[in-house]
């Protein structure tokens, strides 16, 4: 990637999955990419949502679908409880979506 403040250590495959919560729309594809930034959590979840903006996304209603969704789910050892940001992320431990594709990335 072009930036700067982030270098990838490694990435999974690409797990399709079943839709949660609005179910009448197609499947989904996630992964899990493990790197290194100099953002701290903040700026870091800022940057994620401007990528989302470049993919075009349109924010409609929950679990709509969508072009793209960049959650962080660990950062460090860190644990953060503010309005806008929770880490570890509070539901990855419950979705195949994120234990699978974390299982196999290996570090
Ligand atoms: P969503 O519509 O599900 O993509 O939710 C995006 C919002 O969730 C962001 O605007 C963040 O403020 C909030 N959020 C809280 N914790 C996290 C996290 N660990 N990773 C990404 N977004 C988070």
């Amino acid at each position: 990637n072009s930036n700067s403040k982030i270098s990838i250590i490694a990435t999974s495959p690409l797990l399709k999955n079943p839709p949660f919560g609005y179910i009448n729309q197609p499947y989904f594809y996630n992964g899990i990419i493990v790197l290194k930034t100099s953002y701290n959590p903040y700026s870091f979840l800022r940057y994620l949502l401007d990528v989302e903006k470049r993919f075009k996304r349109v924010r409609t209603f929950k679990n709509a679908p969508r072009t793209l969704d960049l959650d962080i789910i660990f950062f460090d050892n860190k644990k953060i409880n503010k309005k806008d940001l929770t880490i570890p992320h509070p539901y990855w431990e419950v979705r195949e979506s994120v234990t699978i594709p974390l299982s196999l990335v290996g570090v």
